[in-house]
């Protein structure tokens, strides 16, 4: 579905990202990991159409999205992202949070966006809180909302960028579990996380990062039991 060719960035003469190759297939749920600064958001962002790359190419289903020439937007659509600060509007109900991409970008009639709103906010739980405004909402409610905000667009694939590092401990697992059914649903996902556990028994495919370089990557199983670059074997051993 996505192919990223030796992607760089650089922000001034500060490199970022260097020469990145990575792909994902349909149903793949990738994991990135890896230490604080080493690009993991840069990346996403740049698979989001949040930054533009300095070289290289993300290709969507073989078009360069990155040429520029792409109505971000309607991509956005079919890749959507959901963050580490949840982004919902806070001026809107959850149920408005949940509908207007859905009218704006996809110009769906609200009968049927409501519709579509209300299915997955049920999906995730968060359908008694429909007329609740986001602040009156837990931070881990504020994700399931954002969750279903993404889902009611149809996405193909769902980016996550540490989806639970703004959470209290005790709202995690309620954001995990409602990944994890979604992976298991076959959505094809890409997320970015300090969850190692949630990695190791939910992704396919993880992918360490260290200072913009994939350093190594492989099946959870190749990488938490057998990582092979001393880097790799650093960074997991303060998760073990
Ligand atoms: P974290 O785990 O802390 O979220 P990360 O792996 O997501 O880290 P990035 O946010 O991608 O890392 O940042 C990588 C590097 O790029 C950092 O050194 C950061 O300071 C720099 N950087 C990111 N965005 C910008 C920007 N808009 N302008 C300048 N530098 C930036
Ligand atoms: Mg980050």
């Amino acid at each position: 579905v996505i192919k990223v060719n030796h992607l760089s960035k650089s922000f001034g003469k500060h490199v970022v990202l260097r020469d990145i190759d990575f792909s994902v297939s349909t149903g793949d749920v990738t994991c990135i990991i890896g230490a604080s600064g080493s690009g993991k958001s840069t990346l996403l962002r740049c698979m989001n159409l949040l930054e533009t790359p300095t070289t290289g190419e993300i290709l969507y289903h073989g078009k360069n999205i990155a040429d520029g020439h792409t109505d971000a937007a309607g991509y956005r659509a079919k890749v959507g992202m959901v963050f580490q600060s949840f982004n919902l509007f806070n001026n809107m109900t959850v149920l408005q949070n949940c509908m207007i991409g859905q009218t704006k970008v996809m110009k769906k009639e609200k009968e049927a966006a409501k519709t579509s709103a209300l299915t997955y906010l049920e999906k995730v739980g968060m359908a008694p809180y429909i007329n609740a405004r986001p602040r009156q909402l837990s931070g881990g409610q504020k994700q399931r909302v954002a969750i279903a905000r993404a889902l009611a667009m149809e996405p193909e694939v769902l980016l996550f960028d540490e989806p639970t590092s703004a959470l209290d401990p005790q709202m995690v697992g309620e954001v995990l579990d409602v990944m994890q059914q979604l992976a298991k649903e076959g959505l094809t996902m890409i997320i970015v996380t300090h969850e190692m556990a949630f990695a190791r028994d939910v992704s396919n495919h993880v992918v360490y990062m260290s200072d913009g370089v994939i350093e190594e990557e492989g099946t959870p199983h190749q990488i938490f039991t057998d990582p092979q670059s001393i880097k790799a074997k650093d960074f997991l051993s303060r998760f073990m």
